[in-house]
């Protein structure tokens, strides 16, 4: 059964679609402001976040920043007609689609199960492949013109990071936090000599890399074409 965490400080209509949502056959947790839905969204790791942007606490474009942090968890904002700026900067942040208020039960249960069927079949692969580079998700094995690549736990967090994200630039702070679980470091500029190590292991030449490129005054990413 699906979970899906409703965010919604209006107790009415999280009493209706969570009725209506449950009948269509999910589990519904409801919370009732920002706050609650971030500590019920790292209790629940629902399948789905259905996210009313004006909210007590913290606001529905904070929570969808911090959820975005840490996981592709597909996002439906309820958004009201004239929060047109809002809805445009939650898109930008990755949610996945919004409903607008008022809205039908049913339009919002399409949304729902459109979502959910799209983030199905966007299931992350097991493998992926850059020219001679090859990083197998499961198993954690790197190989690199065929022959393995011995690299740190954390070297291996970081490369898989990047790689499953190639041309997307991050920040220092944000590769820590992806690999926080098995660091204790906690200055950004840690990262730094992770990507020197990483960079002897799978660059031909590690002054002049063609995977993990430096953007200069921000961070790092992966470059899929050499
Ligand atoms: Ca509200």
């Amino acid at each position: 059964m699906k979970t899906i965490l409703l965010v919604e400080d209006e107790r009415e209509i999280a009493r209706m679609v969570q009725a209506y949502l449950m009948r269509e056959g999910y589990r519904v947790e409801v919370a009732f402001d920002g706050e609650e839905g971030w500590r019920k969204y790292q209790e629940l790791s629902p399948d789905l976040i259905i996210l009313d942007l004006m909210l007590p606490k913290l606001h529905g474009l904070e929570l969808a920043r911090k959820i975005r942090r840490e996981s592709d968890v597909p996002i439906i904002m309820l958004t009201a007609l004239s929060e047109e700026a809002d809805r445009v900067a939650g898109l930008e942040l990755g949610a996945d689609d919004y409903v607008t208020k008022p809205f039908s039960l049913r339009e919002l249960a399409a949304r729902v199960r459109a979502v959910l069927r799209r983030a199905e079949g966007l299931r992350e692969p097991e493998k992926l492949t850059y020219g001679p580079l090859e990083i197998d998700l499961t198993s954690r094995e790197v190989r690199l013109h065929d022959k393995p690549v011995d690299l740190t736990p954390i070297e291996f967090d970081l490369l898989a990071y990047l790689a499953r994200h190639p041309g997307k630039v991050f920040t220092r702070r944000e590769l820590l936090s992806a690999v926080q679980e098995r660091s204790y470091a906690s200055f950004p500029r840690t990262i730094d000599s992770h990507i020197k190590n990483l960079r002897h292991k799978i660059e031909e030449d590690p002054k002049n890399p063609r995977f993990i490129v430096t953007v200069h005054g921000v961070g790092y990413k992966f470059q899929a074409e050499g």
